[in-house]
């Protein structure tokens, strides 16, 4: 007989996205939960796909990645940010964002060490931290108040977290559940604190390019200083519509990509090849970004527009394809329990804001939020929005 297992993750169950994309499928609600949309990358992107796999692009790419492709995203990142990494040494394309997180800190974090994450936190950061032996320090973003009804984060909070013992601040913007982007004061207020305490900056940019009303993203690696101390991440499941191809990358200086690459080599050695074919080509020869920024901002104003009709009350949103509602004028107390009620009986899944703390239970992870996806079809929204009226007859009194 097997000896009893200790868990690494005594806490970790399933996570709340594939527990509301089930929960959606069982009771056949449009879900709005889990971050994927319902139409495809463009024609031309599976065109090349297809063409690379019939040209024979079906055996394994290098490990750190097809060459042109990482050149094509030294070329992208430069264009953007200003910062040349060199495709040789300091690009690794990776299985989705989620794997380049994950190799970033399991190379990177020590038994010990310690790893800052701002709440509301995306759910991969803390156990991945836990597997590498470190802890995560959590600092609370100001939740949304009466008279600014946004989110924001105080850098001074996030100062005051980091000890000698800490190894990494983990970055997410533009910010996933609450559609935050950096501004040039985060960025002034990020060099401030880099110059005091040289840390690491592991950098979420997994949204890069879905940012809206004229603003751009600023990337930590726009400024050379920072550029220094960050892995940058992203995925190219969020910009070409293709969350199921599981492919993205992260850039770091060469002697942090050195390690990154030794985690990376034993987690999955390399990604998909014709993906990358594909990938590589479609962004010489489209313009494969510039469109994202119109595209998703009809589809937040839309979804905006149509909430007016329910209860639950838009917070403002800088980017990301997530809007978060306020539904405190719903009688109820934990997030999660409206966001179940609510796939059962109006037939729409949300992702409840707490998930994303690290005690979803407690008073101070509910602030009576809901996360919904607009990365839907105009047909979906609308839909989803009808159901969403019916919230009226909840209202107390
Ligand atoms: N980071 C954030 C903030 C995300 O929202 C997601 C999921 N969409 C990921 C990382 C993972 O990206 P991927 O699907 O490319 O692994
Ligand atoms: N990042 C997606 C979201 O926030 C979910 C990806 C996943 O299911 N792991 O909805």
């Amino acid at each position: 007989m097997l000896n009893p297992l200790s868990s690494k993750l005594p806490d970790i169950g399933g996570t709340i996205f594939a527990e509301m994309s089930a929960l959606a499928q069982e009771c056949q609600a449009i879900n709005l939960g889990q971050g994927f949309p319902d139409y495809s990358p463009p024609d031309a992107l599976i065109q090349a796909v297809v063409e690379a796999m019939a040209q024979g692009h079906n055996q394994y790419a290098p490990m750190a990645g097809l060459l042109q492709l990482r050149q094509a995203i030294a070329s992208k990142v430069e264009t953007q940010h200003g910062h040349a990494y060199s495709a040789e040494s300091e690009i690794t394309v990776t299985a989705g964002a989620t794997e380049a997180l994950m190799s970033s800190l399991l190379a990177l974090v020590h038994p010990t060490d310690e790893v800052v994450l701002i709440d509301p936190a995306y759910d991969l950061y803390a156990p991945s931290i836990s597997l590498a032996g470190g802890k995560a320090v959590r600092v609370p973003m100001r939740p949304p108040e009466k008279d600014d009804p946004s989110f924001r984060v105080d850098w001074n909070r996030v100062e005051a977290a980091i000890t000698k013992n800490t190894r990494m601040l983990v970055l997410n913007f533009p910010h996933n559940p609450t559609g935050l982007i950096l501004k040039t004061e985060d960025l002034d207020a990020l060099e401030v604190l880099i110059r005091k305490h040289p840390v690491l900056l592991l950098s979420d940019e997994a949204y890069e390019h879905i940012v809206f009303d004229g603003q751009i993203h600023l990337s930590p690696v726009s400024r050379p200083l920072l550029a220094e101390h960050t892995v940058l991440v992203s995925s190219f499941g969020k910009t070409f519509h293709a969350t199921g191809w599981k492919t993205g990358y992260c850039c770091a200086p060469h002697h942090v990509m050195r390690e990154i690459r030794k985690v990376h080599q034993f987690t999955v050695f390399s990604v998909s090849t014709p993906m990358q074919a594909g990938i590589s080509r479609y962004l010489r020869e489209s313009d494969a970004v510039s469109g994202l920024p119109g595209f998703y901002q009809k589809k937040r104003d839309r979804l905006i527009a149509g909430l007016k009709n329910t209860p639950l009350r838009p917070l403002h949103a800088e980017g990301t394809f997530f809007l978060l509602v306020d539904a405190s004028a719903l009688d109820f107390k934990l997030e999660k329990e409206l966001a179940i009620r609510l796939t059962h009986e109006i037939g729409v899944a949300s992702i409840p804001v707490s998930a994303f703390y690290p005690d979803p239970g407690s008073s101070s992870a509910n602030h009576h939020l809901l996360r919904l996806c607009f990365a839907k079809k105009d047909a979906t929204l609308d839909e989803a929005l009808e159901r969403l009226e019916g919230l009226k007859a909840w209202l107390p009194g």
